[in-house]
């Protein structure tokens, strides 16, 4: 990078909020170091920071916490990172109106701290909450095992004030929830993967934390038996917040990881020491929230409904187990090789996991399996068990499981790949005139592309 840059850039938010060399080693990113990371402390030094790139011709990698800087497709050049770590402020909170305005370095175990303290939580909870931060969990569409009741970021988002690849500042929204005429802005940027602007900040919708809040845990002998159970609470009175159906190897390290966490929960599942739960069949962990005496109710009736389906050992799971549910898969194994997403119809869920870890078993590869399995959001991971890590097989696997997907008619994405194997295998999927649009709206809005340019969808 051009030390004219550097000085420039300097002088915009101060020289202790520049990082260079060897500092920039926990922004390496497949492999890529970038030129420069830098930290503004407010909406005009984000604004700047973005002008002074545009004018360099420099691309801009927006920075959360990290926790997915490696999604996508590898960048083509190295880039000047952009950190919101300083903007992490609560801007407002509206406790009566049930919003609040946040910055998007804030990350979302802060932000629901603070909100818990008052009441209230935003009831989205997507894996890392400890460094995810609230523009990367928008920018990523992150969420967790409340989606279920809860539904994702769109359903929460109402304003959002985004730094574009001109430096423009733009509001979208507001802070009501009707909001006013237009297209719906704030929408186009979730799920962008930073490559329409830059999240500032965000109005979002909150909710009364509920009086009481139960996961239970139910083991069957297949994941099939789980999945014929998921069907029948689905078609039931009862109003899960979550519904979470892992593999035998996504289960065996949720029960042990909490069990090691939390002393204590190694007597509440039931019948089974959480160290040894079987070798094959499913866990469904379902939770529930409300007045104490519904959630009661419902985690009774769940039991019941699910023992005709072979479900057994119900039994409650310590509150520890949320977070570990959000990143089931990914937590089975002490490093994944690859990690995908899926989006599926529910009633797909279970066939894809069981056939998925067939077509890798049968190239002498493991996995583990976790779905929030009432609206078919599945992530799975892969591991080479035998070194030396030929990517082929890895990417073999992988480009099966996108067939699989693809035929029931839904999705997949690559999350995590070494290099090696991200290029032989598409990390999106193809998106046909879809994405043809969307490399419009790209064009329009960052026709320099100097904004996370290559990672996503379509080239863009
Ligand atoms: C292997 C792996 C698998 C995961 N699987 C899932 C999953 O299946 N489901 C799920 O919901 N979550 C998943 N997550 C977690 C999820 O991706 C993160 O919780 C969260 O989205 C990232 O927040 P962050 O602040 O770390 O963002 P970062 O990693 O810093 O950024 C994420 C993306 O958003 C951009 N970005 C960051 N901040 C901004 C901003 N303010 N404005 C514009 N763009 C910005 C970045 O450039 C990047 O493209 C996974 C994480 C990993 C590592």
């Amino acid at each position: 990078m051009q030390d004219a840059l550097l000085e420039r850039l300097r002088t915009a938010v101060g020289s202790a909020n520049v990082l260079t060399g060897v500092e920039l080693s926990p922004y390496v990113v497949d492999g890529r170091t970038p030129e420069a990371a830098v930290f503004p402390g407010s909406l005009e030094e984000v604004a700047m920071v973005i002008g002074l790139a545009a004018e360099s011709d420099v691309p801009v990698v927006p920075w959360g916490g990290g926790t997915a800087a490696s999604v996508g497709t590898p960048a083509a050049r190295a880039a000047l990172v952009l950190g919101l770590r300083r903007l992490a402020r609560l801007v407002e909170h509206e406790p009566g109106d049930l919003t609040a305005t946040v910055e998007a370095g804030m990350t979302i175990a802060a932000l629901q701290a603070v909100l818990r303290g008052r009441g209230q939580w935003l009831s989205l909870d997507p894996a890392d909450a400890e460094r995810a931060t609230l523009g990367g969990v928008l920018s990523a569409d992150a969420s967790g095992p409340r989606r279920h009741l809860y539904g994702t970021a769109r359903d929460l988002l109402i304003g959002v004030t985004v730094v574009t690849a001109d430096a423009a500042v733009v509001k979208g929204g507001g802070k009501v929830v009707k909001n006013v005429a237009g297209y719906d802005l704030p929408k186009l940027f979730i799920g962008s993967y930073g490559t329409l602007g830059v999240i500032v900040e965000a109005t979002l919708k909150l909710r009364p934390v509920p009086e009481d809040e139960r996961l239970v845990a139910l083991r069957f002998a297949r994941l099939k038996d789980a999945a014929a159970a998921v069907r029948a609470l689905l078609a039931s009175d009862l109003i899960p917040n979550a519904v979470e159906l892992l593999d035998a190897t996504a289960a065996t390290a949720l029960v042990a990881g909490v069990a090691g966490d939390a002393p204590g929960l190694g007597k509440t599942l039931a019948g089974a020491p959480p160290a040894t739960p079987p070798p094959t069949g499913a866990l469904l962990v379902v939770g529930f929230d409300g007045l104490p005496e519904q959630v009661e109710w419902q985690c009774a009736e769940l039991a019941r409904l699910a023992a005709p389906h072979g479900g057994r050992d119900a039994a409650p799971l310590a509150s520890e187990a949320w977070p570990r549910l959000a990143a089931a898969a990914r937590a089975a194994f002490p490093v994944a090789t690859a990690m995908m997403a899926f989006d599926v119809l529910p009633t797909q869920v279970a066939e894809l996991m069981e056939q998925g870890a067939g077509v890798a078993r049968a190239r002498g590869l493991q996995t583990a399996w976790a779905a929030h399995a009432g609206v078919g959001a599945v992530s799975a991971a892969l591991v080479a068990a035998a070194e030396p890590r030929e990517p082929g097989p890895v990417a073999a696997v992988l480009g099966e499981w996108r067939e699989m997907a693809r035929a029931g008619g839904g999705h997949a994405a690559l999350e995590w790949a070494p290099l090696a194997v991200k290029s032989q295998v598409q990390v999106w999927d193809d998106l046909g005139a879809a994405g043809r649009i969307m490399q419009r709206i790209k064009a329009q809005l960052d026709p320099k592309g100097i904004l996370n340019p290559g990672r996503f969808v379509a080239g863009i």
